[in-house]
């Protein structure tokens, strides 16, 4: 920790003090494989091998760790690497039980990947935690939460959620990645685990697809160093640098992201041709006082439906400035269609039954002129 008290100073200073040699004050790509030892078992500062340890990774990792208020960060070569690596600590028999609102790449590697090795899982409604505790069976070892969760925006309350499943033994997974250590630190409110999808908010640039776990626990953190160098899903040196680079900007991205956020949603809100919102910073969501409590404001993704005479084929083609496609979290204005798109892994009964209907349009609002935006939605609209 520098000499520096808060997020938006360790953002830029966090993990990385300038290199020794030539005084870089940017972290230099090591873009190296392998690093020559001096005699047998004699390494210049027990770099050995870049898929064990490599400089440019361990400043992101440090920086992560820090961000996060945890002792160890881990960084992967995607989100779902992060969360493969995660779900590795787990055994046959052994069963997590996962927040509803999933995201859909989750639930798929659970579904049909770890199934194969006899871990169970399921999903679970965990806005009433008293209800949710009894779920907690002794085969249960984790926890796994979004929150705002994928794609309706779902709040939990992270605090108890964590306190009731270290009641029971199992550990806290949070899936962070929809608000990032700027607005949500969930280590600080009693979870185990934290894991991003960097390749969102973090990068924040749409360019670089990278994934990331942060740990208190010292033994934990042996546990995932372990298999991040078992496994192998590593990041490598040059994305570790791009993700080091985007996480410098990240509060004022977010300050911004944010504020176009909630005013879209206010907007979407008062709009007699849009039938539902979902946005956590809507005093109307009713998640609103928890997310007010954990995190620092709604963040910056929104869900809507339009009301039942408008075509939203028509809707997505109609747009201008926002662009259709998968992910969210960058500068850039995304909308995506999570019914086809990102949960097309979640077969459509479920999906129904938890509320994501072939209507519901996701918008991943960008660092944009709010105007231009509303534009764009409000000519869309009247389009379809
Ligand atoms: C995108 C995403 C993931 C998967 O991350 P990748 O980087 O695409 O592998 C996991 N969780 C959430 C919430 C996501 O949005």
């Amino acid at each position: 920790m520098g000499s520096y008290e808060k997020i938006e100073s360790a953002l830029i200073h966090a993990g990385y003090e300038n290199d020794k040699q030539t005084g870089a004050v940017n972290v230099p790509i090591y873009q190296t494989s392998t690093y020559q030892q001096d005699g047998i078992g004699e390494m210049r500062g027990g770099w050995e091998y870049s898929r064990t340890g490599n400089p440019t990774r361990q400043a992101l990792e440090k920086l992560i760790a820090e961000l996060e208020k945890g002792t160890a960060g881990f960084a992967f070569g995607s989100g779902m690497a992060a969360l493969t690596a995660v779900l590795s600590l787990f055994k046959t028999g052994d069963k997590i039980l996962l927040s509803s609102n999933v995201y859909g790449g989750t639930f798929r590697v659970l579904d049909k990947v770890f199934n194969h090795f006899g871990i169970t899982y399921s999903l679970e409604d965990m806005t009433d935690v008293e209800a949710f505790e009894k779920k907690l069976t002794p085969d249960v070892k984790a926890v796994l939460i979004e929150s705002p969760a994928n794609p309706l925006l779902t709040i939990t309350d992270l605090a108890a959620v964590a306190a009731a499943a270290k009641r029971h033994g199992a550990l806290t997974i949070v899936d962070n990645t929809f608000m990032s250590p700027y607005l949500q630190r969930p280590l600080e409110l009693g979870a185990d685990i934290v894991v991003h999808s960097a390749t969102k908010y973090l990068g924040g640039h749409s360019d670089v697809v990278a994934g990331l776990a942060v740990v208190k626990d010292a033994k934990l953190a042996e546990q995932i160093a372990f298999i991040q160098n078992s496994t192998g899903g590593v990041l490598g040196p040059f994305d570790s640098f791009l993700l080091i680079r985007g996480i410098k900007t990240l509060a004022v991205r977010l300050d911004r992201h944010t504020e176009n956020a909630q005013a879209i949603a206010e907007w979407l809100a008062e709009n007699p041709e849009v039938s539902r919102v979902y946005y956590p910073g809507l005093t109307t969501h009713p998640g609103y006082d928890i997310n007010a409590r954990q995190a620092k404001n709604g963040g910056a993704m929104i869900s809507f439906e339009l009301t039942e005479k408008h075509d939203i084929r028509k809707f997505y083609k109609s747009l201008k400035l926002i662009a259709l496609a998968e992910s969210l979290g960058g500068v850039e204005s995304l909308v995506c269609h999570p019914a086809t798109m990102t949960h097309a892994a979640i077969p459509k009964e479920t999906r129904e039954k938890v509320g994501i209907t072939d209507n519901l349009i996701r918008f991943s609002v960008g660092i944009e002129a709010k105007e231009d935006l509303i534009a764009d939605l409000t000519q869309a609209i009247q389009n379809s």
